[in-house]
């Protein structure tokens, strides 16, 4: 039996999906390993040391469960997010136009979860340092203006 190679040096991506597990949520804490590898594309299964259960590292995103390849699904987000409606992705992907409306779905409440993920974990005071930066460019654009107008 071939054995294929199984890819782990991207594993603290991951974190723990089980809400019991101590080390839920926590990215990077060298909890979460390789199980084993299962269907066509060899998807990885994840194994917590912590609490012992596994999950797909599909699972939380729009592929997990899906039934079309991964391409197109990129392909369906891609043509919608460049302003294409979902029966003219429908028509130019030769999927139905509920399977569009689904990955949609499902890609736009991943984005709001990685988006409040993100936003969670961004410095308290940054809008401080960003109106700074602001204040100082345009500051820096008057001066450059002055001297043009000379
Ligand atoms: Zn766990």
């Amino acid at each position: 039996m071939k054995r294929t190679e199984v890819f782990t040096d991207d594993l603290d991506k991951f974190c723990c999906p089980n809400k019991s597990c101590s080390q839920y949520g926590i990215r990077g804490a060298k909890n979460i390993s390789v199980r084993d590898t299962y269907g066509p594309h060899h998807t990885r299964l994840l194994w917590c040391r912590s609490c012992n259960k596994r999950f797909s590292e599909r699972r939380g995103t729009i592929f997990f469960d899906a039934r079309l390849p991964q391409d197109k699904i990129v392909s369906i987000v891609e043509h919608v997010v460049e302003g294409n409606g979902m029966r003219k992705t429908s028509r130019l992907l030769k999927v139905g136009k509920d399977t569009v409306c689904r990955y949609t779905q499902l890609a736009g409440e991943h984005s709001e979860k990685l988006h409040e993920e993100l936003v969670a974990f961004s410095p308290t005071d940054r809008r401080d340092s960003i109106r700074r930066e602001v204040g100082l460019r345009a500051k820096e654009a008057k001066k450059l203006q002055r001297k043009q107008s000379r």
